[in-house]
């Protein structure tokens, strides 16, 4: 049985004196299939240097490189070539750490909505998966989702918060979600709902490293992987093998 953790920043200054034992524990907790966003132009190159250290069973870590929205005012001109060539230097990364967040100050402004569409853009052009931030942004977020083509590489919603309700729809267009930590908190029944109703193929699990740590814990990392699958294995009312075994092969789709 083998884990996949859909989205976490192992490039994360605040991982680097712990990565060789990060790294180690998780491939002795079978998280197999590791995949790290980028979040802005300065953490590109130690995300790209992250790209294929050996993981459990001979497979390696992924990578994807982007702008998050907390980053899009603060871009340097021209990132958006220095990205596409940077994505043909590395045929196998997706773009991320991409999408919108209402909750900074001001809301989802234009430069948000710019950024965004960058990077959607290159996504179906140079045909890459894309992962998205949404907090505080959903119903926009989806609503522009929904507007569009099915994607031609696969969508990742990171963390989703979005309603139950559109994960049918989302799943006709190409996009899945991902859940983390917050399933480990018994009081948030708004990600319990989402969970139980995830659209089979369509559902990856994430631990959102160095963010979302279970409580009494410093950082979160990969290796907490299988008991968040646990909890979540726990409310589809499924044999966690057949969870972990679902939810890596949705992974290799996303990632192949
Ligand atoms: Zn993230």
């Amino acid at each position: 049985m083998t884990y996949a953790d859909a989205h976490c920043h192992l490039q994360d200054p605040r991982l680097a004196p712990h990565l060789d034992a990060v790294l180690r524990r998780a491939r002795e907790a079978d998280v197999a299939h590791i995949h790290v966003n980028a979040t802005s132009e300065a953490d590109w190159a130690s995300t790209a240097a992250l790209e294929g250290t050996p993981l459990a069973g001979g497979t390696a870590v992924r990578v994807s490189f982007g702008l998050h929205p907390w980053h899009a005012a603060g871009a340097a001109p021209g990132w958006p070539g220095r990205l596409r060539d940077l994505l043909l230097a590395h045929p196998r990364a997706g773009i991320g750490e991409a999408g919108l967040d209402g909750a900074l100050p001001g809301g989802v402004g234009e430069e948000q909505w710019a950024a965004f569409r960058i990077q959607w853009e290159l996504s179906v052009a140079l045909r890459r998966p894309i992962s998205l931030h949404g907090r505080r942004a959903w119903p926009p977020l989806l609503d522009f989702l929904l507007s569009q083509p099915p994607h031609p590489a696969g969508v990742l919603l990171h963390a989703y918060g979005g309603s139950p309700d559109a994960l049918t729809a989302l799943a006709a267009h190409n996009v899945c979600i991902s859940l983390g930590g917050a399933l480990a908190n018994p009081a948030n029944r708004r990600v319990r709902r989402v969970a139980a109703a995830a659209i089979s193929g369509h559902f990856l699990v994430e631990t959102d490293a160095p963010d979302m740590p279970p409580p009494a814990v410093p950082f979160s990392e990969p290796a907490q992987l299988p008991s968040t699958a646990a909890i979540w294995a726990g409310i589809l009312a499924m044999p966690l093998a057949d969870f972990a075994a679902l939810t890596t092969s949705a992974f290799l789709r996303l990632f192949p």
